[in-house]
């Protein structure tokens, strides 16, 4: 249920609803908006009906939310979500761009990497240290040495970093090294480590699960968010299809649909979702014209040798053009490249 109020209403005023809400044993999920301020209850409401709400100052209305998530919907919160990371702001006016290898595998990869994709524009560095592969015998990723080689590049190159984290032991150890934890597509419905990732303060990049459904997706994220966390970034990483000369299928409607149904940012992995080099450009392009909040793109300075994921990452020269063609195609859908935070905080606030 939301109770929405007047968004020029009086600190106590709102106060005042809380704390009833409090009394009656149910916590608070609050959005504030320039208009509205939209209270949130989850859970069993039935205590609630016969409250008179409307008889409190600023309460303009009282509605159920009928979908089955509740803060990951539209209904509570009118306005979409931005989440700031260090200087960046994901779900803004500004498409953000992730990249970086699929796995870290040794210092002059991570640095390099990092290097090229800074100077052409990429905001974010990903990277595995714990990779969810699907033979227990391919390499799994170097662990904290990983880790440790992400951040130092990430810092020397001014990007931000993200990285998987695939279970909840491991959420302490990458928390000390990570600016956003990703949830791969084979944890979606880890519903213990979305759990406890909502319990921490750090932004989580999560990923369609393999054969989920988008409501699914948005269930998930509502784990998280009910939980206290609301900074959370979905993530379009293709479905499994019977089309196999893809690895997957890039759900391109998922963006438009998820604009729909949900205030949370929305980016797409255009790698994985395709597991070619050749289609991730033409499906980046895509992905932004249907109204990306950004893009996650696999780039390894030679993909020949790549420990994971080679045949589906861009090389330097590829990635670089790439970022040329979107420039374009991102000023066409009104959106935005390398603006200042401070042009970005500024819109926001309007
Ligand atoms: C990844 O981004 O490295 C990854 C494993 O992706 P996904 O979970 O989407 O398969
Ligand atoms: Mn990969």
């Amino acid at each position: 249920m939301i109770i929405v109020m007047n968004g020029k209403t009086d600190h106590s005023d709102v106060e005042k609803v809380i704390n009833k809400l409090k009394e009656l044993g149910h916590e608070v999920h609050i959005s504030r908006g320039e208009k509205r301020i939209i209270l949130g209850v989850i859970g069993n409401v039935e205590n609630l009906v016969s409250v008179p709400f409307y008889a409190y100052n600023g309460v303009e209305e009282i509605i159920r939310i009928l979908k089955p998530y509740k803060l990951a919907s539209r209904e509570f919160k009118d306005f979409d979500t931005t989440i700031k990371v260090k200087d960046i702001i994901i779900g803004g006016k500004e498409v953000i761009v992730m990249a970086g290898p699929c796995v870290v595998e040794n210092e002059q990869q991570i640095f390099e990497t990092a290097h090229q994709v800074k100077t052409l524009g990429a905001k974010i560095l990903r990277g595995g240290a714990f990779k969810p592969r699907t033979s227990p015998y391919s390499f799994q990723g170097l662990g904290e040495e990983g880790l440790k080689l992400l951040a130092q590049a990430g810092k020397e190159n001014g990007l931000a970093v993200v990285t998987e984290v695939m279970s909840v032991n491991q959420i302490d150890l990458i928390a000390k090294y990570t600016d956003i934890f990703q949830v791969g597509a084979r944890n979606m419905q880890n519903f213990v480590l979305l759990t406890e990732l909502g319990k921490t303060k750090k932004p989580i990049l999560l990923k369609r699960g393999l054969s989920a459904t988008i409501e699914e997706l948005l269930l998930s994220a509502e784990y998280i968010l009910s939980e206290g966390n609301y900074e959370v970034v979905l993530c379009e990483r293709g479905i499994r299809t019977f089309e196999n000369y893809t690895r997957n299928t890039l759900d391109l409607s998922a963006i438009p649909a998820i604009k729909i149904l949900s205030h949370l940012p929305i980016i797409v992995d255009p790698s994985h979702g395709t597991g070619r080099w050749r289609l991730v450009s033409p499906m980046a392009k895509a992905a932004i014209a249907a109204g990306a909040d950004g893009l996650i793109i696999e780039v390894h300075p030679d993909p020949k040798s790549s420990l994971s994921d080679g045949a589906q990452s861009l090389q330097l020269d590829t990635f670089a053009q790439l970022m040329k063609e979107l420039r374009p195609i991102i000023q066409a859908v009104g959106r935005e490249f390398g603006s200042s935070l401070e042009n970005e905080l500024e819109r926001i606030k309007n």
